[in-house]
């Protein structure tokens, strides 16, 4: 497996991949890489011959200082899982790198960066947006692959991509979770023994409002749900429930009016924050 730290040799690498005739596959993470990036890099291996995954933590998409200096970072690890699936290249770059000088550009999503996730770390989908439209610029993949876990981020991403117009076709695959449903995520690292114990209930409650979604409760009553179950737990915090259109991400005050609904959840465990989701049908 390739490291690249700098910008000019992947693309050598790339170029002359593409030179003879491979396809390239792009995952782009923030490394602690666990089941749920891994399964990304398989996805991307079954549909190309050249798979490269990024690891850079991006400062410009954490709207909190304390949460970009506390992201784990287990760079030696993670080479051992990409070694393991033979992911074929890692972009592994520093900051200045990425960001030689400080950006400019800001970029707003109107309505999709306004909702849920936008609303509660404003910024955040820019800095995703800027580092995306650079990775994508760097490595000219053919199919880059996100995850459903981050819904609002996957759907930013592909109004990104309709409208400036990246040659590739973007993939979003499910949620990969723990055993007991907790999906999974770096931050999960973070949780000590009974945080980790109690963080299943953000996919405890999920279950249940569905169920309550299904049987006629309006969502007004699974939210109160969604809150009850939650804040049951010591150390949790429910910072918002939401029913989404999953294309547009209208919020929907009826299920009723979506084809296909989506339930989003975001809260804090501690000092942690974790999101999930799940389609209603
Ligand atoms: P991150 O390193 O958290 O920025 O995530 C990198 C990519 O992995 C993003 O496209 C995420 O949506 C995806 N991802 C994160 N957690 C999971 C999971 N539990 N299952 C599937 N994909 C995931």
């Amino acid at each position: 497996m390739e490291i690249f730290k700098q910008i000019a040799p992947l693309k050598a690498f790339i170029n002359a991949q593409k030179q003879r005739g491979q396809s390239i596959g792009l995952v782009p993470t923030m490394g602690a890489l666990h089941a749920g990036h891994l399964s990304l890099i398989e996805a991307s291996k079954r549909q190309n011959s050249i798979t490269v995954c990024s690891i850079f933590v991006n400062p410009t998409q954490f709207n909190n200082p304390a949460d970009l200096l506390k992201y784990p970072r287990t760079f030696d690890k993670d080479t051992l899982l990409l070694e393991k699936v033979e992911c074929d290249a890692v972009f592994y770059p520093d900051s200045s790198e990425m960001y030689p000088e400080t950006s400019l550009i800001k970029f707003d999503f109107s309505h999709l960066d306004k909702v849920m996730e936008g609303k509660f770390r404003p910024g955040h989908f820019s800095g995703v947006a800027l580092v995306v439209s650079k990775l994508f610029n760097i490595v000219e993949p053919d199919h880059a692959y996100f995850g459903q876990k981050d819904w609002q981020q996957f759907t930013v991403i592909r109004q990104l991509v309709e409208e400036l117009k990246f040659n590739l076709t973007l993939h979003s695959q499910p949620t990969s979770r723990e055993a007991d449903g907790l999906a999974m995520s770096s931050r999960n690292l973070r949780l000590n023994e009974d945080q980790r114990k109690n963080a299943t209930v953000f996919y405890q409650a999920l279950l249940a409002a569905k169920n309550a979604l299904h049987a006629g409760k309006s969502i007004t009553e699974a939210r109160v749900l969604v809150k009850e179950i939650v804040e049951q737990k010591t150390e949790i915090k429910l910072e918002y429930f939401e029913v989404a259109e999953s294309k547009n991400l209208n919020l929907l005050e009826n299920v009723k009016d979506s084809d296909q609904p989506i339930m989003c959840i975001a809260g804090f465990v501690g000092e942690i924050r974790l999101i999930d989701n799940m389609f209603l049908n």
